[in-house]
């Protein structure tokens, strides 16, 4: 059994059944939020994390387009969405994606990651002409991983079908994967406060149940840092265990800190790196049935999403080109990172960099390890019911892996 050194002795009971693999209740995930005891936290998140991924920290070279930023909804948080008179707005053509596909993959890119406002003047056969051509202009290898559930929802009130209806016509135009944005905070009082217009938490997870279900594997997300309460942060954690429970499609939980500069919430202030950590560690302990825990280093900055490694993170994100929205936000991490910049910045932790794409595919491991993860392995925990291949990516007749 293993043994963690708590400050707090309020956590002994969590730890008993952090060691024994027992789900966590609510009521631990408030107290955990209510303990300063940090480092405590971060020894049961690690060593949860280590049962699931061993000594993995994955990472993946990804593009990121951000086709429009015009939006009609213009939610309180949101630095990033423009009217289409306004200035700093702009829209790209087909084209313009398509190219920028093409650059990402020769790039060496394994993911084309597709995120924008809600365009009002977009047709509904734009969107799949969208996936259509970024499908096309891509090798097979790459993922499409294309718009959030709150723009599935706006192109089924658009095109008057159901939301299961346009996910599967997305899919037979080449959609891979969602991403998990557009989650925020499930919690109703804070969506009337901040984001009134933006899709319902029950829609949202409607919408990733039905994208499991056709196949189409996805990650989810929680922006936290703003108006919610610790409380309604764990209410949102268990309700994604819950879907999870149910249709099993989620690859990655991404925390993604708020940034308030340039919005109608400027006035609050950024994220501690206590509250990020607590917040990456907590979640590792409080989602027991998702693979994957991301500190998505563009919001939570370098140095975080490296010490997070050791506070139950496994994934570092990726080699982002063009990230529009968090910088518009104010972030001051750079665009992009070389792939060695990442390699360091995880073997420095002692852990093992591991190239991936978008199923947690193997691309490359930068370093031996002793023993594949449990959940790799499929020792421990059942695997999501969609999405994740344990295996390596075939790139045009080779294997890109090295194991
Ligand atoms: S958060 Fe998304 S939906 Fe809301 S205004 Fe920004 S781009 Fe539009």
């Amino acid at each position: 059994m293993p043994v963690f050194n708590l400050i707090d002795p309020t956590l002994a009971t969590i730890a008993e059944k952090v060691a024994a693999g027992t789900r966590l209740s609510r009521e631990d995930g408030i107290a955990l939020y209510a303990s300063n005891d940090l480092l405590g936290i971060g020894q049961m998140a690690d060593f949860a994390r280590r049962r699931i991924n061993g000594d993995r920290v994955y990472f993946m070279v990804n593009r990121h387009i951000n086709p429009t930023n015009i939006c009609r909804n213009r939610c309180k948080f949101c630095a990033f969405a423009r009217n289409a008179d306004e200035p700093g707005a702009y829209e790209m053509t087909l084209d313009e994606v398509a190219n920028a596909a093409a650059e990402g993959a020769a790039d060496g890119a394994y993911e084309i990651h597709i995120v924008s406002g809600l365009h009002p003047d977009w047709s509904y056969e734009f969107y799949i002409d969208m996936v259509a051509r970024t499908r096309a202009a891509v090798p097979d290898h790459v993922i499409v991983q294309a718009f959030t559930a709150v723009e599935i929802e706006h192109m089924a009130i658009i095109s008057k079908k159901t939301t299961r209806e346009v996910l599967s016509d997305l899919k037979d135009a080449g959609l891979d994967a969602l991403p998990g944005g557009g989650a925020e905070i499930f919690s109703d009082r804070t969506r009337v406060a901040a984001w009134d217009k933006k899709t319902k938490g029950d829609v949202w997870l409607r919408i990733h149940g039905e994208a499991h279900e056709l196949g189409i594997a996805t990650n989810c997300t929680m922006l936290y840092g703003h108006i919610e309460t610790t409380d309604e942060r764990i209410d949102h954690l268990i309700l994604l265990r819950e879907q999870q429970d149910k249709t099993g499609g989620f690859l990655a939980f991404i925390p993604l800190a708020f940034h308030a500069a340039n919005t109608e919430l400027e006035d609050l202030p950024a994220t501690t790196g206590f509250d990020d950590l607590k917040t990456l560690a907590i979640a590792r302990l409080m989602l027991d049935n998702i693979p994957h825990v991301k500190a998505f280093w563009i919001m939570v900055g370098l140095k975080i999403a490296q010490i997070a490694t050791a506070f139950g993170v496994d994934d570092i994100d990726g080699t982002v080109v063009e990230e529009r929205i968090t910088h518009m936000a104010g972030a001051t991490t750079p665009e992009a990172l070389s792939k060695d910049d990442l390699v360091t910045m995880i073997t420095e932790g002692g852990r093992v960099p591991v190239e991936r794409d978008t199923l947690y595919r193997i691309v490359k491991m930068y370093a031996e390890e002793s023993a594949a993860p449990a959940w790799h392995a499929g020792e421990i925990g059942a695997p999501p019911l969609v999405g994740v291949a344990k295996g390596t990516v075939a790139t045009g007749g080779h294997s890109a892996a090295t194991e």
